[in-house]
């Protein structure tokens, strides 16, 4: 019989699956403020050693190659205030609406194509601002019981951006992040998703807004939760469908 309640319940030790065999395309470039490359050998290392197999790409027009698109179990994408073309946008929404995953971290996922509102529909976030530049601040786990957040603590992450995200309150929010007010004071006491998941169609869409810089990820919980979320990410076509819609909102009932 067919378990189809879902990854938790596939994996009774609530494993996160790994990246073995799983077909893996690393798309980079915009802004070079993010140097998108130093990203690129920060994980490539880790996808090596977990026995993906990658390929890399600085153009967006990977995003037509129906072939390659069809055969990725995950995109790996850092692009940071880019321009995509409709043909580009429509061969990454097709493949994620058909099962392939799209993982990525701060500006490379969230705040990439910012006039594609397809796109935006798809990640369910897109970066505003980062009050202060770059400041220590803490996350806040939220959700424990998730794979990918599982036996993490509330963590600080020091000398890097606070991501202010506009987001769609209907995503499955793991981890957030409180703003002092001490830049925007008007923002005082606001609370904002690090860490979500949410699907496109079949596919698994993770956004994990730290990463500033590769030295972000030297922060070990950091890591883990890249290293989590990409790898669930990847799983889209194997997995059963969880029901990740998570609302806000009431129908009924606005929250206080
Ligand atoms: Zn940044």
């Amino acid at each position: 019989m067919t378990n189809l309640s879902g990854f938790a319940q596939n994996n009774p030790t609530n494993e996160v699956p790994n990246l073995k065999g799983k077909n893996v395309l690393i798309v980079y470039g915009g802004w070079k403020g993010h140097n998108p490359q130093a990203f690129v050998e920060r994980i490539t290392p880790w996808l090596k050693e977990e026995g993906a197999i990658i390929t890399t790409s600085e153009s967006l027009d990977s995003y037509t190659d129906e072939k390659l698109m069809a055969e990725t179990d995950l995109v790996i994408q850092s692009w940071t205030m880019g321009k995509i073309s409709k043909e580009q946008a429509n061969g990454l929404l097709t493949a994620v609406k058909n099962g392939t995953g799209l993982a990525g971290c701060h500006g490379g996922i969230g705040d990439s194509f910012r006039d594609n509102s397809e796109y935006l529909y798809m990640v369910g976030g897109q970066w505003a601002a980062h009050p202060g530049g770059k400041i220590n601040y803490d996350v806040n786990i939220c959700d424990t019981k998730d794979p990918i957040t599982e036996g993490l603590s509330d963590f600080d992450v020091m000398n890097t951006e606070q991501y202010y995200m506009l987001v769609d309150p209907n995503v499955k929010v793991l981890a957030t992040t409180t703003f002092s007010g001490e830049h925007n004071a008007w923002i005082e006491g606001a609370v904002i998703p690090v860490v979500w998941k949410k699907y496109y169609g079949k596919g698994r869409v993770y956004n994990l807004s730290i990463g500033h810089e590769p030295k972000d990820f030297d922060n070990p919980s950091v890591w883990t939760l890249l290293k989590r979320g990409f790898a669930w990410a990847a799983e889209s076509k194997y997995q059963a469908k969880e029901n990740l819609m998570s609302p806000v909102y009431d129908s009924k009932q606005c929250p206080k």
